[in-house]
């Protein structure tokens, strides 16, 4: 009896085509196969979904091969990527390439190798020279060999000399150095030794934490994922810790999601030297991992080799089986949403794929998200909490700076550094403590208008104001990469009077050099950190006190340790709170909570300084006396009176064109025909200007749908969108549950 296979394509339309299986891969076809099939006249790849005994199609052809011993796809993973399709209203082939890396999909299982160079012999200083004036390449590659003293991969030889493989041909040729192939792992972290760290003694709070988790992690099918509230410092990663420990001596897996900005080798070691020294292996995934490294992690996990994963947001598709727990560090984290089609949530998919396994879910969080919380209060999530740091340190004081107060009297209304902060840093310096100030941009200034003519000078391609970065000299778009010369006047009026205003962290940066000649001032955003070891560098540099204080964007807000900072400013806590987003005061309290939580972790007391034209808001408040209870009792009810999530899900569909007419025609198009395609219980909006109105010299425009149920959304959404055949110069994208309506 033959039996077929319904594939689905990597390229082409949702649609499934029927494949006969050949009797000899009886036993390797599955669903989660990837598989070569024929189609017309080539053969191309798709991916196994199902595997039946009768087919209804005529002419159906044979599987031409299977591209690895077993299926890529763990039987979770399909169900997942099919839960996705049907949620996020995308196509399933969509979702079945978002889950296996391209790496894996392309590569299949065969290993990399990985070429090594060494010095064949020795080579004396007279030869290099002479060398040297030939072939300077050369050289300098031999040279490199001699100094890195063995085998150097080919890869680094050439990214440090420049010496090109017919280089080093050459220089095999000639005997002077040996070229091997071998099949290697690459290790992400380096290949560094991890001292073993013995468990600290939980506290008693972090004991009964555990004890609450245990019984998910027994019975993961009848419990419900867990939210793990406590404050920075309370020790939520020890209790992280143990509980992966039990489900690993339980002979299961464990996966732990952060955000991508914290997976720092600080999180990874922490993880690496509890587990490594058991002979636990822990694989790393991430989006700054290279193809190769990407490839060999993957193939860890699915070979069973690596019963730990931690990664970012791609990690929820890691291919673990047996899989006991998943932990959602920082689960409010806006960094787990993906923003390209199909745009999921990471927390979402890992509490759908914990009911899928079953597995316990853990959500931690110092300011969990809204939605998770209005979960744990109608009782569809536990909640454990940790009240108290660990070490006994209090948290930080909260100083609210009126920056209105100021600007009244006149003169000194620039000086975006109160005296209060400037004392408090003062003080700091003198004791020889470090200080931290956070400013949620970059840039010298941020802002270019006319004083003559009020004329705002944008990007040519995006609807915001030039930001000046006076290091480079450039005026640049935050948004596109835009860079030019900073004009000399206006181009509207041709006033010479335009003039940049608004503060960055570059004009931060020099302003607190100037106030404080003697202190060492580094600066960490996305200017600064250009190379890669930059971040590394700079953050080591802070740890061991090389620096006194350190200004940052959101970079340095998380998750991030230093026990000698006792100081956090915050430049402005305005910014976040004006975007004309209804999570706007979320974020705003979720920012000043993490940014405060990184003072004050050592001996010292912290203290927080929150500069604001705005005091009074409610996020400030609730922040001040860190009272997230309170907060979120606030912010729900305000949300429930506006029928805004967590109280309904939200769908925004972004057109975008490179003409406004054509852009707005299609999103008001949208708008009617879906009002009239959805039950009167869904609201949709009048199409409208999007806030950010032009991006990348693309105009756009918002439709914002608003329901109960996620799926009337989606399949309406897709119905109208397929029926309307948008010209294809206009672009649409569906954003089910967005993080921000910009
Ligand atoms: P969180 O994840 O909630 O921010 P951590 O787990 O990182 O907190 O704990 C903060 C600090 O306290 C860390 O340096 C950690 O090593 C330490 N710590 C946590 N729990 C304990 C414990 N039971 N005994 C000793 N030190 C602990
Ligand atoms: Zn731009």
């Amino acid at each position: 009896m033959p039996r077929f296979a319904q594939v689905i394509l990597d390229r082409s339309t949702g649609k499934e085509l029927d494949y006969e299986i050949p009797e000899s891969w009886e036993n390797r076809i599955a669903a989660g196969s990837r598989v070569r099939v024929p189609l017309r006249n080539r053969q191309v790849i798709g991916t196994v979904v199902s595997v039946s005994e009768t087919t209804s199609a005529k002419g159906v052809r044979l599987i031409a091969a299977v591209m690895d011993e077993r299926p890529q796809m763990t039987p979770v993973l399909m169900k997942l990527a099919k839960w996705m399709a049907d949620y996020y209203g995308c196509d399933e082939q969509d979702a079945l390439r978002c889950i296996l890396p391209r790496a894996v999909r392309e590569a299949g299982h065969a290993p990399l190798k990985r070429k090594f160079a060494v010095l064949a012999r020795e080579v004396g200083a007279e030869e290099l020279e002479a060398l040297g004036r030939k072939a300077p390449r050369q050289a300098a590659a031999v040279e490199c060999l001699q100094k890195a003293d063995g085998p150097l991969a080919v890869a680094k030889l050439a990214a440090q000399t420049g010496a090109a493989d017919a280089t080093l041909k050459t220089l095999e040729r000639r005997g002077l150095i040996a070229i091997t192939s071998e099949e290697v792992r690459r290790a992400p972290r380096g290949s560094e030794e991890f001292v073993p760290a013995e468990p600290p003694e939980l506290s008693a709070e972090q004991e009964s934490a555990l004890q609450g988790i245990r019984p998910a992690l027994r019975d993961p099918g009848a419990h419900k994922p867990i939210v793990l509230k406590g404050i920075t410092g309370s020790g939520k990663t020890e209790v992280y810790l143990r509980a992966i420990a039990e489900v690993i001596d339980a002979g299961k897996t464990a996966l732990v999601l952060v955000p991508e900005i914290s997976l720092t080798p600080q999180t990874v070691e922490r993880f690496s030297s509890r587990f490594a020294p058991r002979g636990i292996d822990v694989a790393v995934l991430h989006s700054h991992l290279s193809e190769g490294e990407r490839h060999d992690e993957w193939h860890r996990v699915r070979d069973g080799k690596a019963r730990i994963v931690i990664g970012a947001r791609g990690a929820v598709f890691a291919p673990l089986e047996n899989l006991g727990l998943i932990v959602i560090d920082e689960e409010h984290d806006t960094s787990y949403k993906q923003d390209e089609g199909p745009r999921y949530h990471a927390r979402d998919l890992a509490v759908v794929r914990g009911k899928m396994e079953p597995c316990a879910v853990l959500l931690g969080s110092a300011t969990p998200s809204l939605e998770s919380f209005e979960n744990c209060r109608k009782g569809k999530y536990g909640l454990l909490e940790l009240t108290h740091r660990h070490d006994g340190c209090v948290l930080p004081v909260f100083r609210v700076v009126d920056m209105r107060l100021r600007s009244k009297d006149g003169e000194r209304n620039d000086q975006f550094i109160s005296p209060k902060l400037a004392g408090a840093i003062e003080s700091r310096l003198a004791k020889g403590e470090q200080t931290i100030l956070f400013l949620n941009r970059r840039g010298f200034f941020t802002v270019l208008a006319c004083k003559a003519c009020g004329k705002k000078v944008e990007c040519p391609n995006c609807s915001v104001s030039l930001a000046l970065h006076k290091k480079e000299d450039l005026a640049r778009c935050h948004i596109c990469g835009h860079a030019q010369k900073p004009p000399r006047k206006c181009p509207q009026c041709h006033d010479p009077q335009i003039a940049f205003s608004g503060v960055g962290t570059e004009k931060v940066e020099a302003a607190v050099r100037k106030m404080f000649p003697k202190a060492r001032v580094a600066r960490m955003d996305s200017d600064t950190m250009t190379r890669k070891d930059a971040y590394h560098e700079t953050l080591g540099a802070f740890r061991s006190r090389k620096i006194d204080i350190l200004v940052g964007t959101q970079m340095i807000a998380k998750g991030l340790h230093f026990p000698g900072v006792t100081l956090v400013g915050i430049i402005s806590a305005d910014s976040a709170l004006h975007l004309p987003d209804f999570r706007a005061g979320e974020r705003t309290f979720q920012l000043l909570v993490q940014v405060a939580g990184r003072a004050g972790r050592g001996d010292a007391e912290g203290e927080v300084i929150v500069q604001t034209f705005t005091p009074a808001h409610p996020s400030l408040q609730f922040a001040k006396s860190h009272d997230f209870d309170g907060f979120a009792d606030h912010e729900l009810e305000m949300r429930g009176n506006f029928g805004h999530p967590p109280y309904s899900h939200i769908v925004l569909i972004t057109a975008r064109a490179d003409t406004a007419q054509k852009a707005e025609f299609a999103a008001r198009t949208l708008a009617q025909k879906l009002s009239s395609a959805v039950p009167p219980s869904v609201m949709v909006s009048p199409s409208a200007p999007a806030p950010l109105a032009r991006v990348r010299g693309m105009y756009r425009y918002q439709v914002v749908a608003r329901g109960k149920q996620v799926r009337v959304l989606t399949k309406a959404i897709r119905e109208v969108i397929k029926a309307i055949k948008l010209p294809k110069d206009v672009h649409v994208a569906v954003d089910v549950d967005p993080m921000a309506v910009l």
